[in-house]
């Protein structure tokens, strides 16, 4: 049986096009390996948010082409980095033998078999009326806990920041029916949390008239029988209307957990990022959230060091994080991204320097808010949906609880899928350690 290794960078879209092609090549026979040397097609799926995945992605090809001299080896470069910057790499790499976009998914079989007898360069992208999702469900799913179900693609915002819109282009809507379809199946296999991704999931159906809106989406895969937790990203704060926040009073399996990018916590940086909410609209929505659902937990990305941020902007940032008291996030300095409007602003640069520090201490702050509310967990008991055996310790288990808390227990990895009641024992930085009650299991 030929073997596929798929290494994936970047976001859960990636990870969700990297399932999707491993499912498609199921039929042609290709069984999913962990071991690169073992495989005989390396599919890298790229991510270009950032400079430094795209580094990755260079070394990674530095490595694995030389392999090709010594063993029949199909090697393809995927998603956002393919997309951007396809043909130089095609040109770069004379003997990469495929180079597709997030678009050409899809097609990954076909492709792959063309290669055998000529190199295959495919970056288009199909217009968003009618696009043709995949409905092919990835076999690594089976056995999984939980699974991304996608309900969008692309974006029609355009952050000043973001490459988003170059690489994976405008946003459409999945149908509904083909939505519910595939957690239906993911169920059938034993998934029982469905994360609903995209790249603004709140503006989902929105532009197709008679489309089903983001929270009538949610009350339906809600009403499936057999799903347990439903999560969601990314969410645009502007998109986060009252519809939504009603589901946190309503859907019990929503769970009580939002992960809220806010960039930035001052106005006139908001402003120049173009992404047309303000702080105080962003409050207003966290606000609005802990009404409905007393018990939620917030995590977010932070943009340091945009250009243009002054010492009192950062501080804005500061206070805002206090104010909501987010329990994670991830923070980066900006990296400038080619074709992206914020290089028009580059002539006012933040000093390496001083973004550096801005961005450690916020990373310090976040540190401390997260060992506080974990602290707080301590002699608590928690539900939690046991996830599979713990990567680092031979006889423990994790899963997390609806507010996205990883809890490590001792515990048998039968337990998979079922919720048990954990006593918090020791509270750290990224995660809880605990025991199970009595050892009883609780009903769903
Ligand atoms: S909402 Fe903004 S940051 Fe998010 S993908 Fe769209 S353009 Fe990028």
């Amino acid at each position: 049986m030929p073997r596929v290794y798929i290494k994936t960078f970047g976001c859960q879209m990636n990870e969700y096009d990297s399932g999707k092609m491993r499912a498609q090549l199921a039929p042609a026979g290709f069984v999913p390996t962990d071991d690169v040397d073992d495989a005989d097609l390396v599919i890298v799926n790229t991510c270009s948010i950032r400079d430094k995945p795209e580094q990755k992605l260079h070394s990674f090809l530095g490595r694995i082409l030389p392999q090709k001299k010594v063993r029949p080896l199909t090697v393809a470069v995927a998603g956002c980095v393919a997309q951007m910057d396809g043909g130089k790499i095609f040109k770069k790499y004379p003997t990469l033998d495929l180079v597709f976009g997030p678009d050409a998914v899809g097609r990954v079989r076909e492709m792959v078999e063309t290669a055998r007898t000529r190199r295959v360069l495919d970056t288009e992208f199909f217009g968003t009326d009618g696009y043709p999702f995949s409905s092919d469900l990835d076999p690594d799913a089976t056995g999984k806990v939980g699974s991304f179900v996608t309900i969008a693609k692309g974006c029609d915002n355009r952050c000043t920041f973001c490459i988003v819109p170059t690489t994976r282009g405008d946003e459409a809507s999945r149908p509904a029916d083909q939505i519910l379809a595939e957690v239906e199946g993911l169920v059938g296999q034993g998934v029982r949390e469905i994360t609903l991704i995209g790249q603004n999931v709140n503006s989902y159906g929105l532009k197709v008239p008679g489309m089903p809106t983001f929270a009538q989406l949610l009350r339906e895969v809600h009403a499936i029988a057999g799903v347990e937790v439903i999560r969601y990203t990314t969410s645009h704060p502007r998109d986060m209307g009252d519809d939504v926040v009603a589901c946190y009073a309503d859907l019990p399996k929503l769970a009580s957990h939002l992960h809220l990018p806010v960039q930035s916590g001052s106005d006139r940086v908001l402003r120049r990022m173009k992404r047309f909410y303000t702080r105080a609209r962003y409050l207003e929505v966290i606000e609005k959230l802990r009404a409905a659902r007393p018990e939620m937990n917030f995590t977010t990305d932070f943009i340091i060091g945009f250009p243009g941020e002054q010492d009192v902007d950062f501080e804005d940032t500061m206070t805002l994080m206090d104010a909501v008291r987010f329990e994670g996030s991830f923070s980066f300095k900006f990296s400038p991204r080619p074709g992206t409007p914020a290089l028009r602003l580059m002539d006012e640069a933040v000093p390496d320097g001083v973004a550096q520090a801005r961005l450690q201490r916020l990373q310090d702050r976040q540190r401390d808010l997260q060992i506080e509310a974990h602290a707080a967990l301590v002699d608590q008991t928690l539900r939690v949906l046991v996830e599979g055996p713990s990567a680092h310790d031979e006889g423990v288990v994790c899963g997390r609880t609806s507010t996205f808390k990883m809890v490590n227990f001792p515990g048998d990895p039968a337990l998979s899928g079922q919720w048990v009641d954990v006593k918090v024992t020791r509270a750290f930085a990224n995660t809880l350690r605990g025991e199970v009650v009595g050892g009883e299991l609780v009903a769903p």
